[in-house]
């Protein structure tokens, strides 16, 4: 069913953006994949997605530039014919105090994270209201349920994103389009092991301990969640069978938010 459709996914060169790209290019969509770098230098990620056989462009696109943003919007409209599908999954992270917590970051987490969500999702709407289909994914996080020290930016961003997400799921259920978020709690990442240093600095202790006692300690399981489950999950919503699953934010997070 979704074989021939075609779909944006912005931070897909790595992590869980790549881990979707892989899923629905293995179901037959035809992706635009997205990311910090050149073509060249997501070689791999490119290639990866590739094998299954279905069309994959790439887009440079920085999410802190709305010019970039409006031109892959068009772009993928243009050379794949329509923007059916939409993941918003580009993010970042800075861990610091607030009082200490750099203003340069603060507005470059407002603008990766939910500000590009809104750019895209503007962009992408007029298109899927006139097919009277679509579907629209954000990847928001445990972060948008509960809060942690030292992650204001990114926590404020992950609320704002559910919003968002029902907002737009409101605006749109009557086209056949639905919108919803993920919730992964810590899922096994380069954005994770790159806040293992500043974590560790911010809380006094080991990166062993940051592992082990603030990320597991979150997670019941004390597990955690892999790509492949967030690909699943966000694949499964991509589907007719998700028809009427509009405006939700699913956890994913192996128990973390049910505390
Ligand atoms: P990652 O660092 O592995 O991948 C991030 C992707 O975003 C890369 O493709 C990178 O090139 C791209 N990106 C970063 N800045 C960009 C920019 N300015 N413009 C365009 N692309 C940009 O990260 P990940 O862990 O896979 O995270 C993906 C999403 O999942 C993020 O929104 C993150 O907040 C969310 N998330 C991650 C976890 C986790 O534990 N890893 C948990 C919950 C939510």
């Amino acid at each position: 069913m979704l074989r021939g459709k075609n779909a944006v996914i912005t931070g897909s060169t790595s992590g869980i953006g790549l881990a979707i790209a892989d899923a629905l290019a293995a179901a037959g969509v035809n992706i635009m994949t997205n990311g910090l770098g050149s073509e060249a230098d997501n070689r791999d990620a490119i290639d990866q997605i590739a094998r299954h056989g279905t069309d994959v462009l790439f887009s440079p696109a920085n999410m802190l530039q709305p010019k970039q943003i409006a031109d892959m919007m068009e772009t993928a409209e243009r050379e794949l014919g329509s923007v059916d599908l939409l993941v918003n999954n580009a993010g970042i992270q800075h861990v610091s105090p607030i009082e200490e917590f750099p203003i340069e970051k603060w507005d470059a987490i407002i603008a990766i994270n939910l500000t590009a969500a809104f750019h895209t999702i503007r962009l992408a709407v007029p298109g899927m209201k006139r097919r009277k289909w679509g579907r629209i994914i954000n990847t928001a996080s445990a972060h948008s349920l509960v809060a942690s020290p030292f992650k204001s930016a990114y926590v404020s961003t992950k609320h704002g994103l559910a919003g968002l997400t029902k907002t737009v799921a409101l605006e749109t259920a009557e086209f056949g389009i639905t919108c919803n978020c993920v919730s992964p709690g810590y899922v096994w990442t380069p954005l994770v092991e790159n806040q293992l240093a500043d974590t560790a600095k911010a809380r006094g202790i080991s990166q062993d301990e940051v592992k082990t006692n603030v990320m597991l300690a979150s997670q019941p399981t004390r597990e955690f969640v892999t790509v492949e489950q967030v690909a699943e999950l966000m694949t499964f919503l991509c589907s007719e069978g998700a028809a009427s699953i509009t405006g939700t934010n699913f956890s994913i997070d192996g128990g973390w938010t049910a505390q």
